[in-house]
C-alpha cells in the first residue's frame, strides 16, 4: 500500500475513534477504565516486572491514575514519558507519586524536572495507549510517531490498552509501526 494511501485511511479511522471516545458519558466510562486496569493488574507479566513505563491519562484515554498508584505501593519502579522539545522523541523518568507530574501547557501531564530519567529497561513493561489496535497488535495513534519511534528500541514487553469499541481485524500500518505484545480491553486479553 502507498504512503499516501496508508496516511489518509489512518486519518479516517482517527476521526472515528475520536468520536466514539467523545460519545461516551463520563459514568460508562469510568466502567470500562476500571474493567482495562483491572484485566491490566491481573495479568503475570504485569505483577511479575518490576519497572513500569506508562503514561499519564489525559481526559479521554483510559485513566491510568489509579493503575500507576497501585504500582507505586508495590514497590514498583514506575516512570512516566516526557516529550524531547522540537523532536518527536520521548524518554521516561521515574515517579515518586503522581505529585512528581505537572500540567504542560499543551493539557498533558509530565515528570517534573527533577525526576531522574530511566535508561534501565530491564525486567520492564511498557503501557502504550492508543486510539485504536488492530489484532495483529498494530496501533494507531495521533499521528506524530513517538511510541513507534520509542518502541523502536525497546526490547521489554509491550502491552496496548483500548476499548473493545476501538479494536478491529485490521488497520493499515507502515514502516515505522511497531505492533504491541498484548492488548487489553474491557472484555478480554489478547495475546498476539
Ligand atoms: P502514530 O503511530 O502516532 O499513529 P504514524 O504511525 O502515522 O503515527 O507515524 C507518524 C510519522 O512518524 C510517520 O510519517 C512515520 O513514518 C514517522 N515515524 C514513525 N516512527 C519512525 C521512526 N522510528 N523513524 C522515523 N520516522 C518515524
Ligand atoms: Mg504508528
Amino acid at each position: 500500500m502507498q504512503e499516501i494511501n496508508i496516511k489518509e485511511l489512518k486519518n479516517s479511522y482517527r476521526i472515528k475513534s475520536k468520536e466514539y471516545r467523545k460519545s461516551l458519558d463520563s459514568e460508562h466510562k469510568k466502567e470500562l477504565d476500571l474493567k482495562i486496569i483491572n484485566n491490566l493488574l491481573n495479568l503475570d507479566e504485569v505483577k511479575k516486572s518490576t519497572v513500569i513505563l506508562s503514561y499519564i491519562s489525559t481526559q479521554i484515554e483510559i485513566e491510568t491514575d489509579c493503575f500507576l498508584t497501585k504500582m507505586l505501593m508495590q514497590n514498583k519502579c514506575v516512570a512516566v514519558p516526557k516529550c524531547v522539545e522540537n523532536t518527536r522523541n520521548m524518554n521516561f523518568y521515574m515517579i515518586n507519586s503522581l505529585s512528581d507530574t505537572f500540567k504542560q501547557s499543551f493539557g498533558v501531564r509530565e515528570p517534573n524536572k527533577n525526576c531522574p530519567k530511566l535508561d534501565d529497561f530491564e525486567n520492564s513493561v511498557c503501557i502504550i495507549p492508543a486510539l485504536m489496535f488492530d489484532k495483529e497488535g498494530f496501533r494507531l495513534g495521533y499521528g506524530k510517531g513517538y511510541y513507534d519511534r520509542f518502541l523502536s528500541d525497546y526490547k521489554g514487553l509491550k502491552i496496548g490498552l483500548c476499548y473493545q469499541n476501538c479494536l478491529v481485524d485490521k488497520l493499515p500500518h507502515g514502516f515505522f509501526d511497531v505492533a504491541v505484545d498484548i492488548i487489553v480491553t474491557e472484555n478480554e486479553v489478547i495475546y498476539i
